[in-house]
């Protein structure tokens, strides 16, 4: 297990482009739960009942309520050690990019600044007939309506069964391409497009990390598989970056 911290750091320390490329897996520790794993949200909610369009429209005001639970809960949470580093990698230009599929932005509340979120964010709502769209402010009491139609607001998030915004898959493949490295942490590998980023990059030579205590549909692809929590598995990497 040493050896393979040591080949990683070793990889990470000659990365011309190093990309983090994260799922829930990395949110799980701030107290997040994750939508597979047990204990996931989904074992008490069927998918088909909250996240997708269908069911929205069928009844707005229940996945609203369940929205606002998730964001009061996410209000407080504070970024892991994990999010930190990737943080502060970024800040000293070790690490140009996270893609992720989280909508929680714990990756910007731990200061990283290059974030695509491909899977959009919790924060932001849109109108579902006109275009307006808008960061909320602060926590919505009940469903919002646009101030532009007075039509319903929803998550600016990509629900089951919805199509990725195209520009931002492309610039999250783009990226994929271009590392040499990449670090994927806490991702099962199983939601597409998005499980595709890294198993690209490895077919066009990237080296890959995989971080998770579970191996994954990447685990397969990985160069190096570190089976720990993300939090735990980074300190160690960050630690044993300042020694090589
Ligand atoms: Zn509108």
């Amino acid at each position: 297990m040493e050896e393979e911290y040591i080949k990683a750091a070793k990889a990470i320390k000659q990365a011309d482009y190093l990309v983090a490329f994260t799922g829930a897996g990395i949110s799980a520790e701030c107290g997040i739960p994750t939508f597979r794993g047990k204990d996931g949200l989904w074992t008490k909610f069927k998918p088909e009942e909250i996240a997708t369009y269908q069911a929205f429209i069928r009844n707005p005001e229940f996945v609203w309520q369940w929205y606002i639970m998730r964001m009061e809960k996410l209000k407080d949470t504070k970024p892991s050690e994990a999010h930190k580093i990737l943080a502060e990698w970024e800040k000293k230009g070790i690490l140009k990019t996270v893609i992720t599929q989280n909508v929680d932005e714990l990756h910007q509340k731990a200061g990283s600044k290059n974030v695509i979120e491909l899977h959009g964010n919790i924060w932001r709502i849109k109108c579902i007939y006109c275009d307006n769209k808008k960061r909320l402010k602060k926590l919505p009491k009940s469903m919002p309506r646009c101030d532009k139609c007075g039509n319903i607001m929803r998550p600016d998030v990509v629900w089951f069964g919805e199509a990725l915004d195209p520009l931002i898959l492309q610039l999250a493949f783009d990226e994929g391409l271009k590392s040499d490295v990449m670090i994927v942490i806490g991702t099962s590998g199983v939601v597409y497009p998005a499980g595709h980023i890294p198993v690209r990059a490895k077919t066009m030579g990237a080296f890959i990390i995989e971080i998770n205590p579970e191996e994954s549909a990447i685990t397969p692809v990985a160069d190096v598989y570190l089976a720990e929590k993300a939090s735990v598995a980074m300190k160690k990497l960050k630690n044993l970056l300042s020694s090589l």
